[in-house]
């Protein structure tokens, strides 16, 4: 059988299955009103009316989908002729498919195939043009020639032209060619994917029409794509090595927050354990066992990971719910210890330096890329960390252009960049776990927290909570740390290991009440909240207070009594979660030495 009646029957079995199927056939009307061109058809669709037309479609996407895309039109022509004429092209996008590969396992056996992946995209080209069908003209003779491109192939005008037999007198006419909007992104592994240990691996994927926009950097997202390979590196005089990406046919954005699954059971157990009255000393005591001590710094930590609740006023301005807690301290007390801890235990995390691993560093950047010399907008951990924690260890380390950006990026929740011709706001509602070291070595506390650290007043103000940890020897906390740290060592283990939850099951218990519970203050919280915020206010006013006292630690507080009755799977925050609140916050006064 001929290749053409072949592609034939293909656009038959594909007309069937749309009118057949009830679900398709309303998609199409869809499209129609909405004036889409995309009809979206889940592979598992496919797969139920016919095995054989499915397995096409995963082994030959290149060959099968232009044909499907055919029908598409055909379809939307017969019901509305207006709209068929009025767009250009249609498309038919898979989504899904049986061969749902891993980032770090995607090798040759997939180029040619159409593959599922699941990652966070990092970065991001400006839109651009894919010159997919150029109009070469003769500057001799006036002949024209329409040559198709291919993506990721070099492109080459006819060498002679064959009416008059001129060598390299074409030209292309730029306004009478065709292009189709193009863009690529990368995607890189989910930071709760990644093996312990290991750097990200990431694919580039190239993005047409319809589809380009759909996402920014920082979205999770499902990609349906055929593995393809960058011929244009295949060059005379080069070995014949050529890199894959994925073109893109179907983009789904994932919902950040269910990270993973809550069985029946850890949901009967998790309530089980709420019930508890000791359930926040649980908690708190669960959070980084290993290291002793830090009682009020560890309960801020979990007040950290439970979280506020994001507010939206009826104006539509946002307030955040994330807090962010800064710990400033003597090197060796263990901090970098607690921020790993909590980037393991995190539902999302992104753990980092201030110095950062990429170019992006903690915000966003514009970078270039080094083999290709494209422009990408490029997500930095704060980014990357949209809806879960951001760690970032010795914060004071960082660019002075992070430093500016980083006040939007805690307070607004945002990140804007305008650059190298590329405008984007991202979303960074990330909470900020940071830790630093004291500016002269060692913190001296008759400077004030500003002077000790080297960050300026108005970012240590986004800070809800800063600690302050010295590292002065006082017998009797030394030896309960040497004791401690010596059960660890000679496999005894120590009290603090007693009643504890393990890190996966506290990691489900903060996902369930970050998911499920979002407390409303009472009455008396407000009460308690109100006065204790007019005290502050008279007692440190005026310049000379190391803190500075503003309805913004008001927020504060908010968020701190709220996260304390999500502790407890609490709907309402009570009177007590204020009072907890406060004593937190009254801990933070004290050791940054204002009481
Ligand atoms: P930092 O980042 O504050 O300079 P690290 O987190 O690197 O310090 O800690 C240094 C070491 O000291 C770690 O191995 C840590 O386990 C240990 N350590 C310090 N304080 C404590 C403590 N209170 N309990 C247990 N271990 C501690
Ligand atoms: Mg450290």
């Amino acid at each position: 059988m001929s290749l053409e009646i072949e592609l034939d029957l293909l656009r038959d079995k594909f007309r069937e299955l749309v009118t057949s199927n009830e679900k398709i056939s309303d998609e199409v009307i869809n499209i129609i009103i909405q004036r889409k061109r995309s009809l979206e058809v889940d592979f598992h669709d496919i797969l139920m009316f016919d095995k054989s037309l499915a397995d096409l479609v995963v082994e030959r996407p290149k060959l099968v989908l232009p044909e499907a895309d055919k029908v598409v039109r055909e379809i939307v022509e017969e019901k509305d002729p207006e709209t068929a004429k009025a767009l250009k092209r249609f498309y038919f996008r898979v989504r899904g498919s049986p061969l749902s590969v891993s980032l770090r396992k995607l090798r040759s056996e997939y180029i040619g195939r159409l593959i599922k992946i699941e990652g966070i995209v990092t970065r991001q080209t400006p839109p651009k043009h894919f010159l997919y069908k150029a109009l070469y003209r003769c500057t001799q003779c006036g002949y024209e020639i329409e040559l198709l491109q291919e993506l990721e192939r070099h492109v080459e005008p006819p060498a002679k032209c064959p009416r008059c037999g001129a060598s390299k007198s074409f030209t292309l006419v730029t306004e009478l060619s065709q292009y189709i909007d193009w863009q690529k992104v990368i995607v890189q592994e989910r930071p709760e994917d990644l093996p312990p240990g290991q750097l990200p691996r990431s694919v580039e994927v190239v993005l047409l029409d319809d589809l380009v926009d759909t996402v920014k950097p920082g979205d999770i997202i499902s990609l349906t794509g055929v593995v393809d390979l960058t011929l244009s590196e295949l060059k005379k005089g080069r070995p014949p090595i050529v890199t894959s990406y994925i073109q893109g046919v179907h983009v789904d954005t994932m919902n950040k927050e269910l990270v993973e699954e809550i069985t029946k059971e850890d949901e009967q157990k998790i309530l089980e354990i709420s019930r508890r009255p000791d359930v926040r000393e649980l908690i708190i005591r669960s959070i980084a066992p290993s290291i002793y001590g830090y009682e009020e710094v560890k309960e801020a930590v979990a007040c950290l990971l439970f979280g506020g609740n994001e507010i939206v006023y009826p104006d539509g301005v946002r307030v955040r719910g994330d807090i962010n807690i800064l710990l400033i301290g003597d090197p060796g007390t263990a901090k970098s210890q607690l921020l790993k801890f909590v980037a393991k235990i995190a539902p999302r995390a992104v753990y980092t330096t201030g110095k950062g691993s990429s170019a992006a560093g903690l915000t966003a950047a514009v970078v270039r890329d080094k083999l290709t010399g494209e422009f990408y907008l490029e997500a930095g951990a704060l980014v990357l960390a949209d809806k879960g924690v951001a760690v970032i260890d010795e914060i004071d380390k960082m660019d002075a252009k992070d430093r500016v950006a980083l006040h939007e990026a805690m307070e607004q929740n945002t990140v804007s960049i305008s650059k190298a011709g590329i405008v984007a706001t991202l979303n960074a509602r990330a909470a900020v776990l940071a830790a630093a070291n004291p500016a002269f070595g060692r913190y001296l506390p008759n400077r004030t927290v500003a002077e000790n650290i080297d960050l300026p007043v108005s970012l240590l103000s986004r800070f809800d909570l800063i600690f302050v940890i010295r590292d002065e020897p006082r017998e009797e906390f030394d030896s309960a740390v040497a004791g401690h740290i010596l059960d660890l060592h000679s496999g005894k283990t120590p009290e603090a290991f007693r009643d504890v939850l393990r890190p996966d099951f506290l990691r489900k218990y903060i996902m369930y009440a970050r998911r499920y519970v979002r407390p409303i203050l009472s009455e008396e919280a407000k009460e308690r909240i109100k006065a204790f915020y007019l005290e502050m206010r008279k007692r440190y006013q005026g310049p000379g207070t190391a803190i500075a006292i503003t309805a913004r630690q008001l927020e504060a507080l908010i968020r701190l009594t709220t996260a304390e009755a999500k502790m407890r799977l609490s709907p309402i925050a009570a009177a007590e979660d204020a009072e907890r609140a406060i004593r937190l916050y009254l801990a933070f006064l004290k050791s940054v030495g204002i009481d």
